[in-house]
């Protein structure tokens, strides 16, 4: 019988599994404990377990990370890894060091069928969902990192991850349950701990996802993939948007803001001759006015295979919406040096191990 991952499972799903196997369920706890707060995953180690209970879950369940392939560090701080999943494909989580903690863009999707035509991780051509235990092993092996990084001190900010961003390879609205179930692991009291304020999903606008979301009252952060202020750009640069037009886009948005009370981030990459002329800016101005949000512009990092180009207007384009009373602010890169920078993630090696990254 294949062995399950223990890194799927609720607190609440562990204690299930204990009671209908006879244990106690509130050794669910101690197991949480083992795992998220002191990264052991040895099951033999896990020494206040009985006897019984450990051999349990040695025989049914495995605790590993993931495997990594490659680690590089930028000259920022910033680290990127390629893992290896269990079937061999590849993908890349990335930890960016920040003066109020640890931040860590995770990936939710082998490859990505949203095709954005201006990025990188839809060039992946295999595509399959990440399985929740392998989104939250992202988090664990970049805590086990951490940990030999600044030896082991629950009070140092510095050695755990403490903010996470849902941007990596993949739509997440498209993997919705194992993200949410991801979600609720690693914001565990128990566990990670990261408060849902200190998580972020981005998504490209997939709207029914956005609502079911709202849905859900959850205090996480909703960013999302705006890149255009009209149907016309849009469309040239999201397939999404042919599916779900930006007019049904802000509404699912409003609706978000109403159910939750809580800001939106707009995120709005510049690319040269694209999006980002004035007459863009004044438009974006008109369509987001009202809503309770801001506007992350970001500079487009540039793609071997295709022909954008980076703005040369992004203070101008930042000067129009300040002016026109639109809150903004121009993101920092990270990780350029090595890849990481969002949007560039693409997991070179998926599929062809062995060859060059
Ligand atoms: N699928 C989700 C999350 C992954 S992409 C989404 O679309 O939001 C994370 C962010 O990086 C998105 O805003 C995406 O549009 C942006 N992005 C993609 N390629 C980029 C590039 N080359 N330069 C800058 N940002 C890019």
């Amino acid at each position: 019988m294949e062995k399950n991952s223990i890194f799927k499972y609720t607190i609440e799903d562990l204690e299930n599994i204990l009671s209908e196997n006879g244990f106690n369920k509130f050794a669910a706890k101690q197991i949480y404990d083992w795992i998220y707060v002191k990264l052991e995953n040895d099951f033999n180690n896990m020494t206040n377990l009985s006897k019984g209970l450990r051999e349990f879950l040695i025989e049914n369940y495995t605790a590993q990370p993931l495997k990594d392939l490659v680690v590089k560090e930028s000259t920022d701080g910033t680290i990127k890894i390629l893992f290896m999943l269990d079937d061999k494909r590849t993908i890349e989580t990335v930890l960016m060091p920040q003066k109020y903690g640890q931040s860590v863009c995770v990936t939710t999707q082998v490859g990505c069928k949203m095709a954005c035509k201006f990025c990188a991780s839809g060039l992946i051509k295999t595509e399959r969902n990440l399985e929740t235990d392998e989104i939250v092993r992202q988090i664990f092996t970049m805590n086990k990192l951490l940990k030999d990084k600044y030896s082991y001190d629950p009070e140092n900010p510095r050695a755990r991850v403490s903010h996470i961003v849902v941007m990596g390879i993949g739509e997440p609205m498209d993997n919705f349950d194992n993200v949410m179930k991801f979600v609720n692991i690693v914001n565990d009291q128990k566990g990670f701990q990261i408060g849902a304020r200190h998580i972020t999903i981005s998504t490209c606008g997939v709207v029914p996802k956005i609502k079911q979301f709202a849905d859900l009252k959850t205090q996480v952060n909703l960013a999302i993939s705006l890149h255009a202020p009209n149907n016309e750009v849009r469309n040239q640069m999201m397939p999404i948007n042919r599916a779900f037009p930006i007019e049904k886009l802000i509404d699912s948005v409003k609706y978000y803001i109403e159910v939750t009370n809580r800001r939106i981030t707009f995120e709005y990459i510049l690319i040269d001759n694209v999006n980002d002329l004035p007459e863009h800016a004044l438009e974006l101005s008109k369509l987001i006015r009202g809503i309770n949000g801001y506007v992350n512009l970001i500079p487009y990092n540039e793609v071997e295979e295709n022909p954008y180009k980076q703005s040369t207007k992004i203070e101008q384009f930042f000067k129009i919406l300040k002016k026109q009373g639109i809150n903004a602010i121009v993101r920092k890169e990270f990780g350029a040096d090595i890849d990481a920078a969002c949007g560039q993630l693409r997991a070179k090696r998926e599929g062809v191990i062995g060859n060059e990254i």
